[in-house]
């Protein structure tokens, strides 16, 4: 089976699980690994490369991306006469609402406290927090980089975005026979880099398998580190809930003198897809179905405002890697300062902002906040274990937030919804 984006969803590598969902598979690579880790913890030496592999899989396609994501999206709306008041609108209210959730997110990670004194054995050593942090200002200026395959190598994500943004930018605004060229090749480049992604993916649960085993198989105590993520992973639940029924729903009857109710009944099923998929670009047809058909916004508003929001708007993505990165700090008994933890705030954003509308693309772009902030790129692995229901909530809140702009911005430009 193709999905939206020709990404063959049933593809396994190994044909006997092929029967099994995803998720199914994590979760049952999860339990093993438990199990395995309390009972014998000896042998992680034999498996632990499997987490290592995962993970360098995962490094290795962030950068090319990121990048073909930022450069196809940004390039495509240029090339249309749609970048405008429209365009501020739409991007202004994607900023506020991402901020208003990581703010959430903020809050309630330091109101619930998930990390502190949950007490492991740390199974990395924790490099580079004694020495200077980077502060906020060298980390803006940074994002301008005076050599742009050194930030690539490096692994430097918002340099990597702002470049892209640049290229991007500039590829309608070159002669037409060389952009249209060129948009071809950057759209053809992202979509081999998502089937890459896909197929890292599906080793999710051998990744999994292999860290939480090393994770578990470290632990004296694996009910404490059940406890800590527990605990997390609430966090962020309890957070997206507020944002999803309390803040967006608000800004729908304040802004847009809209029925919250109504508009959510309208949009079950691209929720529900999204829930399902964990991918807001694979539900991004659903959506527009919904937004134009069922609630009556226009061609124009909808063809601008959905494909962007599923590239760059993600509420949901934001809060979760701003409670995530919080957590990581609080399990390491890490005090975050407030300019630290106005950098997980500015970092988040442009993290969701980066971040593709795949399965576990958040969960990638935690890393560019913890070396923001200086934390240990490795913990990423930590909260991996309870990644895929969080995932499969957070693209629900990311899709219903870019469903809301939508309707938003439709009625700020006169036009008369279906409810
Ligand atoms: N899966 C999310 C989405 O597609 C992105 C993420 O991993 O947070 O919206």
């Amino acid at each position: 089976m193709l999905n939206f984006c020709g990404v063959d969803t049933n593809f396994q590598p190994f044909l006997f699980m092929k029967k099994i969902a995803i998720h199914w598979q994590i979760l049952i690579a999860l339990v093993l690994a438990v199990l395995a880790g309390v009972w014998l913890p000896g042998s992680v030496k034999y498996v632990d490369w499997m987490g290592t592999l995962f993970l360098n899989g995962l490094k290795m396609i962030i950068v090319p991306l990121i990048f073909t994501s930022i450069v196809a999206g940004v390039a495509n709306i240029g090339s249309g006469a749609n970048l405008g008041r429209i365009g501020l609108k739409t991007i202004g209210y994607y900023l506020l609402t991402s901020t208003l959730a990581i703010l959430t997110g903020l809050l309630m990670v330091n109101i619930i406290k998930p990390g502190a004194g949950v007490n492991l054995n740390k199974v990395a050593e924790v490099d580079g927090l004694s020495g200077e942090q980077p502060s906020i200002w060298d980390t803006l200026l940074g994002i301008v980089p005076d050599n742009v395959f050194e930030a690539m190598v490096k692994g430097d994500i918002l340099s990597v975005i702002f470049f892209a943004m640049l290229v991007g930018f500039f590829i309608p605004r070159i002669s037409a026979k060389y952009s249209a060229q060129l948009v071809n090749l950057m759209n053809g480049l992202y979509e081999v880099m998502m089937k890459i992604t896909m197929f890292i993916i599906k080793f999710t649960p051998f990744g999994v398998f292999g860290i939480v085993y090393k994770e578990v198989a470290a632990q004296t105590d694996v009910l404490e580190l059940a406890k800590g993520l527990g605990g997390y992973a609430l966090t962020v639940v309890v957070a997206l809930l507020i944002h999803a029924f309390g803040i967006l729903p608000l800004i729908l009857k304040l802004v847009g003198n809209i029925s919250p109710i109504k508009h959510i009944r309208n949009m079950a099923a691209p929720l529900l897809t999204a829930f399902s998929t964990s991918s807001s670009s694979a539900t991004l047809p659903l959506t527009m179905g919904a937004v134009e058909k069922g609630a009556g916004v226009s061609n124009k508003v909808s063809s601008f405002t959905l494909p962007l929001g599923a590239t760059i708007n993600m509420d949901g993505t934001a809060l979760y890697e701003c409670v995530a990165a919080m957590f990581i700090a609080q399990y390491l008994g890490i005090e975050m300062t407030i300019a630290q933890q106005v950098t997980v705030v500015f970092t988040a954003l442009l993290a969701s902002i980066g971040a593709a509308g795949i399965p576990m693309a958040g969960l990638i772009m935690i890393g560019v906040i913890l070396s923001a902030v200086g934390l240990p790129v490795y913990y990423v692995g930590l909260i991996l274990a309870v990644d895929r229901p969080l995932d499969m909530m957070r693209t629900a809140v990311n899709v219903w937030s870019d469903s809301c702009a939508a309707v938003i911005i439709a009625k700020s430009e006169g036009e008369k919804l279906n409810y």
